[in-house]
């Protein structure tokens, strides 16, 4: 059996981008889709939104995905404000303060998929299997891989985009740091009273943060809230009416009142860090490798930046890079461990810092947002960050000339 240069097993987000990225640089490229990915559900009630950053979106951009969603469903965002539920500071940031047009982007789950699904289409080369991965077995040449359709493929690279519980990365022996996080989030889509202003909004509570992020619709947000699991249970299983009560309570009625809600869902989180990010020819990226807290909005972020990592990586390298891809492997890893480190850092410190309950980090807490609103450079530099301007960007990550500050 001639091996295929590249198998892609997931078509999640960035499942999708890595394999159209690698394809479009001359290799040729497997992907396996699973028939019954547990997705969602989509369509009015679609209740999942990203966050994506003007990184993300460039990322999207080189490979035709951003084009593919349909611009009246993109919500920028220009502004975000977070405050501290106890003590009340609040820290601000605004993309005008950098001549920027954007902070980040929601974009709805289902036009995420549909905008994937397209530009895997107009890939003829690019072959896509509606199957799941069943074994992988690594080999001195190649991989060998079996999927449940009883089809066969030798591919000289595993790329897993498997997704938190990669079964890729239990299958080649790769070991992950996992730890659930004391909160479950409760996600769903309401109605306010006030129009959200291209505005994000995040509180935290005493029991976790609450996001409300803007939809199209300018009354619409996706709330995300990460609270302990009772009562995460207790808002999933409450009357729209107590929920969106509690809802408005919690949010001190910032954007007034919550006039109607979807049902909601609750996912359990979980941290997870992968101790290294390949083995033999299998290569992990996205949530496969690492797992943060959303309350950041960066996990989707991070994978799409692996994916363009990995594909400038393997273009640089070529074919000769591919007859041992460990090398080519190392040096994605190399560029990318340690931005991840720092991302799960940050957002468990955060996660933490807001969660204690001594009144000394409480005074802490609230003096550091206080003093970061008022110190423009810092807030530039975090701006930076969250924008995913920072780092050690691949090329077609990178800000042009023009956008920078
Ligand atoms: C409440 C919440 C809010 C979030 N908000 C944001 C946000 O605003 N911005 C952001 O950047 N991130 C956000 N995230 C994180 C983001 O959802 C994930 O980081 C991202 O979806 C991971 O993408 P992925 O492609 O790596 O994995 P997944 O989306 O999990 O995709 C993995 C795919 O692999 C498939 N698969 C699994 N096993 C096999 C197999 N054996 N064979 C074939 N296929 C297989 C699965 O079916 C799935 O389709 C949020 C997360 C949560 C929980």
């Amino acid at each position: 059996m001639k091996p295929i240069d590249w198998v892609i097993v997931g078509g999640g987000a960035v499942g999708v981008t890595t394999a159209c990225l690698l394809a479009d640089a001359g290799f040729s490229v497997a992907i396996l889709i699973s028939p019954a990915s547990p997705g969602l559900p989509e369509g009015p009630d679609d209740l999942r939104s990203y966050s994506l950053t003007p990184a993300s979106r460039r990322i999207l951009a080189a490979c035709g995905i951003w084009e593919r969603l349909a611009p009246a469903r993109i919500t920028p965002y220009d502004r975000l404000q977070v405050w501290d539920a106890a003590r009340g500071a609040t820290l601000a940031f605004d993309a005008a303060s950098c001549g920027r047009p954007a902070l980040a982007y929601m974009v709805e789950h289902s036009q995420l998929q549909a905008a994937l699904q397209a530009a895997l289409l107009a890939r003829p080369t690019l072959s896509v299997h509606a199957a799941t991965l069943e074994t992988l077995r690594p080999g001195e040449l190649c991989c060998h891989l079996q999927l449940s359709n009883g089809q066969s493929l030798a591919a000289r690279a595993v790329a897993a985009c498997d997704g938190g519980d990669s079964p890729v990365r239990a299958m080649v022996g790769i070991e992950c740091e996992e730890r659930p996080y004391p909160q479950h989030a409760v996600i769903a889509n309401v109605r306010c009273d006030q129009p959200h202003r291209a505005t994000a909004r995040q509180v935290f509570l005493a029991e976790g943060p609450l996001a409300f992020l803007p939809l199209p619709d300018p009354q619409l947000f996706a709330v995300v809230w990460s609270t302990t699991p009772v009562a995460a249970q207790a808002l999933v299983s409450a009357s729209e009416a107590v929920f969106c009560a509690e809802l408005g309570r919690a949010f001190d009625h910032r954007l007034g009142a919550v006039l109607a809600s979807t049902p909601r869902l609750a996912f359990p989180l979980t941290r997870r860090h992968a101790n290294t990010y390949s083995a033999a020819r299998v290569v992990l990226l996205g949530d496969a490798a690492h797992q943060v807290h959303p309350l950041a909005g960066q996990g989707l972020n991070a994978g799409l930046l692996d994916a363009a990592v990995l594909a400038e990586r393997a273009t640089a390298a070529g074919m000769v890079g591919l007859q041992h891809p460990q090398a080519l492997f190392q040096r994605y890893e190399r560029q990318r461990r340690g931005e991840i480190l720092a991302l799960l850092a940050a957002t468990d410190t955060l996660n933490q810092l807001f969660l204690a309950r001594e009144p000394w980090l409480g005074w802490l807490r609230n003096a550091g947002l206080a003093l970061t609103h008022r110190l423009e450079p810092l807030k530039r530099l975090l701006m930076a960050h969250a924008m995913g301007d920072s780092g050690d960007l691949p090329a077609l990550a990178r800000p042009a000339a023009s956008e920078l500050f």
